[in-house]
């Protein structure tokens, strides 16, 4: 036999493809030629697999070469075709019966001494196996714990190219994938850690309830982070689908441990604010690494001290928040990651950043202003919130007693409260209140009676609010509503969200 054939998967984005790997080996000058559209990784495969077949004690064949991956017309990245171009190969050559592989899908990188490495991406690409209808599957150990989340689908592991040649040869066992369920993923900071601080508090559930984004002002101290960093502790789980797409995006990263439990809570990303623009949106060669943007899919972006951020980087997360989803070059064959985030913004009011606030501030109106500008525009247009906090008075840790409702109190209005909305909106593709577009919210059935808007009107009349400033607070109502069981607003939601709104205390 002179001709084999395996299959791989490659991604493009979030979405995996069968490949088709064929090795054609004929009589002439010995050599190896790989075609179908390879980048530059998959040339380096031709020394790796070379290596990695005679360091396993394994015949190099001395004949012309032909390796080719189909289809031609899909882009492929990375490394993870090694293991099924060198069992092609070695098949093609007639030194391995390919009968225990067929309808198998292999996937793994080779060292040079024939260790099967892990790599990135391995859930989609058993995710899009099993939905190409293959059953069985190879995967390197490390990637093993990932690839079992897979419902129907056999997963076996290996660490180097001689175990499956055993297999194959003389039916040698391959490791299955960890048996034991994964331990359940450790619970963030929880809001029972969050003293006082009744509006910031206040904020963020509402924040969680409607899916809104906010921004947080104030000076250092003021519990501006420690509150972000728990709006996850009190989102809902994510659903199957959510939990799949989420945990996929992490693979593709390699951001995940080798016992890979589904991803269930929200997740969170931090970018400092020297992030460059690749890491926050996505980017780097072979297979593109999602960037923060997409890490946080389903869960929460949180820019810290959002002012510091380059100009570039901030604009370059704007398309991305529109649509949900980000787009990379088209050099990538279009590659596209989703997107879809809840915003937190943290700023100080200026750039000294003194913990005392404006008292102590030593900057110029000028330099204020400037600090400030820096998040106007199309950034800040899309922020249903802007809550201003103050830094915590010994009074008021006193008097909370040091500890605040905890997380899982809190999740379970928000979760009350979502599902309210969902079932409001569902017949409209909205999931939360801040989907709504604002006109809608202003006509029949929905207007809200005269006398609940008359102060915010007033304001619109003046020139105190902006039109844009006037649908946020309506969403922001409704929400309240939707949390305190509400089926539609009243006089007090309406104030609540205008006070939520501009940031000033009740
Ligand atoms: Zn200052």
């Amino acid at each position: 036999m002179s001709y084999a054939k395996t299959i791989s998967v490659g991604l493009v984005g979030v979405t995996g493809h069968l490949v088709e790997v064929e090795a054609d080996l004929s009589i002439g000058l010995p050599g190896m030629v790989l075609s179908g559209l390879p980048d530059t990784a998959l040339s380096e495969a031709r020394d790796r697999v070379r290596a990695a077949i005679v360091n396993s004690g394994q015949k190099w064949p001395n004949r012309r070469i032909t390796v080719n991956l189909l289809p031609a017309a899909l882009p492929k990245f990375g490394s993870g075709f090694d293991l099924s171009i060198a069992v092609a190969l070695m098949a093609g050559a007639g030194e391995l019966p390919l009968a225990p592989l067929i309808g198998v899908a292999l996937l793994g990188e080779l060292g040079l001494d024939g260790t099967v490495r892990p790599i990135r991406g391995v859930l989609p690409m058993v995710v899009a196996a099993a939905r190409a209808g293959v059953s069985r599957i190879v995967v390197p150990l490390a990637n093993a714990g990932e690839a079992a989340l897979v419902p129907g689908v056999r997963v076996r592991a290996v660490d180097c190219l001689h175990r499956l040649v055993a297999f194959v040869r003389d039916g040698a066992a391959l490791a299955d994938p960890p048996a034991d369920p994964p331990a359940p993923p450790r619970d963030g900071p929880d809001l029972a850690d969050v003293a006082g601080q009744a509006l910031g508090r206040r904020a963020i559930e509402v924040a969680a309830a409607g899916a809104h984004h906010i921004a947080l002002l104030g000076p250092p101290g003021a519990g501006k982070t420690m509150l972000a960093e728990r709006l996850p502790s009190i989102l809902p789980e994510l659903d199957d689908e959510s939990a799949l797409e989420v945990t996929a995006l992490h693979s593709i990263a390699g951001a995940l441990p080798p016992c890979a439990p589904l991803l269930r809570r929200p997740p969170f990303q931090a970018p400092h604010h020297t992030a460059t623009i690749p890491s926050l949106v996505g980017g780097g060669s072979g297979l593109a690494r999602p960037g923060a943007i997409s890490l946080a899919h389903r869960g929460v972006l949180f820019l810290d001290e959002a002012p510091e951020f380059n100009g570039r980087a901030l604009e370059a997360l704007r398309q991305p928040l529109e649509t949900g989803r980000v787009l990379l070059s088209r050099t990538r064959g279009g590659t596209e990651y989703p997107a879809r985030v809840q915003l937190v913004l943290a700023a100080n009011p200026c750039p000294c950043a003194k913990p005392g606030g404006d008292l102590s501030c030593e900057c110029t109106p000028l330099a204020r202003r400037r600090y400030q500008g820096r998040l106007s525009g199309p950034l800040l247009d899309r922020i249903d919130m802007q809550v201003t906090l103050t830094p915590l008075r010994a009074a008021e840790l006193m008097s909370a007693g040091g500890a605040g409702e905890s997380s899982a109190a809190v999740g379970e209005r928000v979760a009350k409260a979502r599902a309210a909305a969902n079932a409001r909106w569902a017949g409209h593709g909205w999931r939360a209140n801040a989907d709504v577009p604002g006109p809608v919210l202003r006509r029949e059935p929905w207007r809200l009676p005269r006398a609940q808007t008359t102060r915010l009107r007033s304001w619109l009349d003046s020139g105190a609010l902006s039109a844009r400033g006037f649908d946020r607070i309506l969403r922001l109502a409704w929400t309240i509503a939707d949390l305190d069981g509400r089926d539609r607003p009243d006089m007090g939601d309406v104030d609540e969200a205008a006070s939520l709104r501009t940031g000033e205390a009740r």
